[in-house]
């Protein structure tokens, strides 16, 4: 097996990984990156980014990570593709990372931006019309179809702050409820139920996204009755959960009932010294790249001076 050493390894290329990229490298760290199974992370599978600030005009979420990518480049990011499968976090200053199974990483610092993946439905369609319609980010997207009608699935919390969110813009919000009750918690209930451009459907399944080069509707079947009918809409929003891509580190690194990783408040500190989390790995609030680019900047910082104060 290849072995190599770093005093700073990234595991995670989206906002988070390349901030503590661009960081830790004009720090002189030399950091290391391995990009992980999604090159770019979840930027890379939207449309427009528009509110992340510095953009006038708006950008690709392609663009903003090819962006990203270079200026981390230019400081000396060693980036390499690759996955971490295994850790051992178990000695201090010698943390070790397996990647794709085959090279072994001894790293001084660790820094975790893994991200979270979006649940999707697993309909083809819905596959197919993803950037194109269908999103599974309402603050990311919903701008794009202000005074049109769209659908919105889900019953969780995110689910309802989403609908509400996407009710100040749109002209109609349909909201698709498995069962025959919402999993929110009581006040955001309350909040889509009082909207009176929500309208909620429960037990209600999404059988297929429509639509060509975007969406044109969708076609859903209410389990009780079996009865299927046909919506007209543009905007086709997923809000089902998240799940943070944190599982190989679940020996070592304290996480949440929902696996997100718990960092020590006001830092990017986890439980084991020497490794760090940034981005959405750690963060199941906020999963803007704004906030996560901001996380990528605290842990670099926090590594650097942890390096420092082992005389580095
Ligand atoms: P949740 O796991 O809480 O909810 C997911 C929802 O999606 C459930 O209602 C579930 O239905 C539904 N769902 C799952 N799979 C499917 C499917 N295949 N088809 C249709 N519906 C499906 O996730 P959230 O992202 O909403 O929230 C995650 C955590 O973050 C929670 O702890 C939440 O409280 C918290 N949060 C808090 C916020 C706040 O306080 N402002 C804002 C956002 C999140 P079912 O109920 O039938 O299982």
């Amino acid at each position: 097996m290849k072995q190599e050493q770093t005093d700073v390894l990234i595991l995670g290329s989206g906002p988070a990984g390349y901030t503590a990229a661009i960081y830790t490298a004009r720090a002189g760290l030399k950091p290391m990156m391995y990009q992980g199974g999604q090159p770019g992370g979840q930027l890379t599978i939207t449309t427009e980014v528009e509110n992340y600030p510095g953009y006038p005009d708006g950008i690709t979420g392609p663009e903003m990570m090819e962006n990203f990518r270079k200026q981390a480049e230019r400081f000396g990011l060693d980036n390499r593709y690759g996955l971490a499968t295994k850790v051992d976090f178990s000695t201090p200053g010698a943390h070790k990372v397996m990647i794709d199974d085959a090279i072994e990483i001894t790293a001084k610092t660790v820094i975790i931006a893994t991200g979270a993946s979006a649940k999707w439905l697993g309909l083809e369609s819905e596959q197919r019309l993803n950037g194109y319609g269908v999103s599974a980010c309402a603050v990311c997207d919903g701008f794009f179809f202000r005074g049109q009608e769209v659908a919105i699935v889900g019953a969780g919390d995110t689910a309802c702050e989403e609908a509400h969110y996407l009710s100040k813009l749109c002209k109609k919000v349909y909201m698709l409820v498995r069962r025959d009750e919402f999993r929110a918690s009581q006040i955001m209930q309350e909040r889509v139920k009082n909207t009176p451009n929500i309208e909620i459907l429960f037990n209600t399944e999404t059988l297929e996204v429509l639509g060509e080069e975007g969406v044109s509707g969708i076609r859903i079947k209410n389990t009780k009755s079996s009865e299927e009918q046909t919506i007209a809409v543009s905007g086709f929003f997923v809000a089902i959960g998240h799940q943070p891509n944190t599982q190989i580190f679940a020996d070592y690194i304290d996480l949440d009932e929902a696996g997100y990783i718990q960092t020590i408040k006001g830092s990017s500190y986890t439980n084991i010294e020497g490794v760090f989390a940034c981005g959405d790995a750690q963060d199941k609030i906020y999963r803007q790249a704004i906030t996560a680019a901001g996380s990528g900047c605290m842990a670099a910082l926090d590594a650097e001076r942890y390096l420092a104060s082992k005389g580095h």
